[in-house]
């Protein structure tokens, strides 16, 4: 099995878009990450003819925007329930609203720009892992469907073979809103329509410090110095003590999948007849799909660190996939990877300013489209064509035992167990 990103392993950027070593002087708007918020913000400002200079540390995209699942589904990682208990019907609506059009978002750019990414709008399932789980499922679509008007489809265990081929689940809930890519692909093309609009792309430029200079500000980096009137961090899963006030804010936590080789046309439809993106409905979620060539990527953790050994991780995964689909017991697994998620102790992801200089980020496993959407949300605001956005309405919760160092994680993790146990 190979330690490497399947996608990007399968999918070279080659020309897909023109990067720049070296840093122009100046710019209106400097950018820290090139994942989905850093690309789409530029997107967004360089349209409105705003000068843009996307900086990153490593290769374009080569966060979590290159490495994960690339199912686009309605919600963010806080269910919308607790949401609405949490904010009221009103920000409950806008929320709900802004995932469901942050798909349609990801869709317009992938449309705009003519980026082959293998999108296809199939829709996903929700899938029961306990009778318990199950039993919940028609009064939350009900509710779903009652205030926030989308209508999700109970899927009883007896139908169940009409959307997945296994007998593990106890039932699901449908939803034809979502959607699935080839995130390396949608990523690249995204590059590519930001550098056809002026914006700078710039690898290998780590952001060592940001300083306020008068009224601008000062990013010094491994390629030099640039001055910006603004500067977004587009770090997410990835930020680090550049900002130290943004450590306290977010944290990482690991996401592990496999690939298998590719499969049978017979067994693929046997899988997953509808192509549906998958995820189940314990704390430690598995999610999973067909790849646009027909291999089973799963995904998921059962631990909350960013450095299980690879092999360890594909071995804890390989059991959960062969339990579930006792068919893959002879198929082999081709790759194993990990990528960070940028986790918020409030689970929502969020638009701020600590010392004038803007962030975004927080997505959970939620980024392909919400990361689309925010980033370009970040653009309107700063380019003066939108002046409010929920995301940067509530409180972005800190928690005063956390201030650098994330050595909660594995109690966090006994406590997930536990509720995976009991629920
Ligand atoms: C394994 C995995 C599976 C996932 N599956 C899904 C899924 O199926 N559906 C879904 O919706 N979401 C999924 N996600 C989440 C989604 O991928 C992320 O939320 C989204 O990509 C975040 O985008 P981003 O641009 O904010 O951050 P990222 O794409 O992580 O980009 C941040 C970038 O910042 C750079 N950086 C950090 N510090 C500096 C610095 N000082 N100087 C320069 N550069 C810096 C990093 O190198 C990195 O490239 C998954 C994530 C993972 C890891």
């Amino acid at each position: 099995m190979r330690s490497e990103v399947y996608w990007t392993d399968q999918y070279s950027p080659s020309n897909d878009f023109k990067f720049s070593s070296t840093l122009p002087e100046k710019v209106d708007v400097a950018i820290v990450g090139s994942g989905y918020t850093g690309l789409a913000a530029a997107r967004t400002l360089a349209r409105s003819n705003i000068s843009v200079a996307v900086l990153e540390r490593h290769s374009i995209g080569w966060g979590a925007s290159s490495r994960n699942g690339g199912m686009a589904t309605p919600g963010l990682k806080q269910d919308i329930f607790k949401i609405y208990k949490k904010y009221g019907m009103e920000y409950a609506r806008e929320f709900w609203k802004a995932s469901v059009e942050a798909i349609d978002l990801l869709e317009e750019i992938i449309d705009e720009h003519k980026i082959d990414c293998d999108w296809s709008r199939k829709g996903h399932i929700a899938l029961a892992c306990k009778q318990s789980h199950f039993d919940k499922l028609p009064e939350y679509a009900d509710w779903i469907k009652r205030e926030l008007g989308h209508a999700k489809t109970i899927v009883p265990k007896e139908d169940i073979n009409t959307e997945i081929g296994t007998e593990f689940y106890f039932g699901g809930l449908s939803d034809e809103v979502s959607g699935g890519l080839h995130p390396a692909k949608y990523l690249y093309g995204l590059a590519r329509s930001v550098s056809e609009l002026g914006a700078y792309l710039c690898e290998g430029c780590n952001v060592n410090s940001v300083s306020k200079n008068g009224s601008k500000y000062e990013i010094t980096t491994s390629l030099g110095s640039i001055i910006a009137n603004d500067v977004i961090i587009a770090t997410n899963g990835y930020t680090d003590m550049l900002i130290p006030e943004l450590k306290p804010k977010i944290f990482p936590v690991g996401s592990y999948i496999i690939v298998s080789e590719p499969l049978s046309a017979d067994l693929q439809k046997k899988l997953s007849p509808k192509g549906r993106m998958f995820y189940d409905s314990k704390w430690f979620i598995n999610y999973f799909r067909l790849t646009p060539d027909g291999r089973m990527l799963w995904g998921g953790r059962n631990d909350l660190s960013t450095d299980l050994d690879l092999n360890e991780s594909a071995s804890i995964l390989s059991k959960q996939v062969r339990m579930v689909f006792p068919v893959l017991e002879d198929v082999e697994f081709t790759h194993t990877w990990t990528g960070k998620l940028g986790i918020t102790f409030d689970l929502m992801p969020h638009i701020g300013k600590v010392n004038g200089i803007h962030y975004a980020f927080g997505y959970g496993g939620h980024g392909l489209s919400i990361a689309t959407y925010l980033g370009n949300e970040m653009g309107l605001l700063l380019s003066g064509q939108k002046q409010r956005s929920p995301f940067e309405e509530i409180s972005h919760q800190t928690m005063f035992f956390y201030r650098k160092d994330p050595w909660f994680l594995p109690f966090a993790a006994q406590y997930y167990r536990f509720l995976d146990w009991i629920s």
